[in-house]
């Protein structure tokens, strides 16, 4: 005999998976009309009973019960989340600085760093975290590093920066440029995948181990992700080195040009003739 998949108990069981599979990938909070249609499933049901009394699930009033205490509390300032129609990269980065899930990082930051460029760019590049300069500017790679992303950008690959839009796994500079912890890249998740919900990029270059480990949910080394095409939710990714670690490590820009080039290649951008 076939499982009624409308029962209140299915449905029940459905969204906690839902409810719980978000929180797990960052999600902090639900838009309210998206409950209220997951709601809606069941009223054909009991359709005929609610005509004649009020609809009831196990003696209570009609509503997932266990499912609003299961949402992670999120405070008042959370916003719709990806794919509502009421998001913006605006409205994201105005959370992002307000935003204080990372406690050392939120007491220490001087700016927030969201991300920056082509609102619908065809390509976004994806950092670790903002530096010391980032952080004083509020924009993503702007020191050393990122005059060298922009050759790479321009002079490799011959197309403008402006172009393209630039983001990091992390939006605030961790103190004295350590790693983020895995905790800060879960915290910080969610901004992220909004974004890309909004940006849509076909393709997206992860600079270094951090970005492409964090994104590609991998442990491999960035020695092993680069040079080659993955996927992530139907977007093209390359992974190459960061270029903090091209200026400390000059001899590893060819292994760099050669990611670029299969870049290219996937987007099709014409690869310069060799002399
Ligand atoms: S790194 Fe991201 S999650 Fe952490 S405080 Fe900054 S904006 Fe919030």
């Amino acid at each position: 005999m076939s499982e009624d998949t409308t029962s209140p108990t299915r449905l029940r069981k459905a969204v906690r998976q839902k409810l719980e599979s978000l929180a797990r990938s960052g999600v902090t909070h639900v838009p309210a009309p998206k409950l209220l249609k997951a709601a809606r499933v069941s009223e054909p049901v009991s359709a005929a009973r609610a005509k004649s009394q009020p609809a009831q699930i196990g003696g209570a009033t009609r509503q997932f019960p266990g499912a609003a205490q299961d949402l992670p509390q999120a405070p008042a300032a959370q916003i719709p989340a990806a794919g509502t129609g009421a998001d913006s990269l605006e409205i994201i980065a105005s959370e992002v600085a307000g935003c204080t899930l990372c406690k050392e990082l939120a007491d220490t930051r001087n700016r927030t760093v969201p991300g920056v460029g082509n609102p619908r760019p065809r390509l976004m590049f994806l950092g670790e975290a903002p530096g010391a300069d980032e952080d004083r500017q509020g924009e993503p790679f702007v020191g050393r590093a990122g005059q060298l992303l922009t050759q790479m950008i321009e002079n490799g690959m011959g197309i403008k920066r402006k172009d393209v839009f630039i983001g990091n796994i992390l939006k605030c500079r961790p103190p004295g440029n350590r790693t983020p912890t895995p905790e800060e890249a879960a915290n910080c998740r969610c901004f992220l995948d909004r974004q890309l919900a909004i940006l849509k990029p076909e393709f997206i270059c992860c600079l270094g181990a951090v970005a492409a480990q964090n994104l590609l949910a991998s442990d491999k080394a960035i020695g092993k992700l680069r040079g080659q095409l993955h996927n992530y939710r139907g977007m093209t990714v390359v992974c190459t080195y960061h270029p903090a670690y091209l200026l400390r490590t000059p001899a590893a820009k060819k292994d760099t040009w050669a990611d670029l080039q299969v870049l290219m290649k996937a987007m099709g951008l014409p690869l310069p003739t060799s002399t």
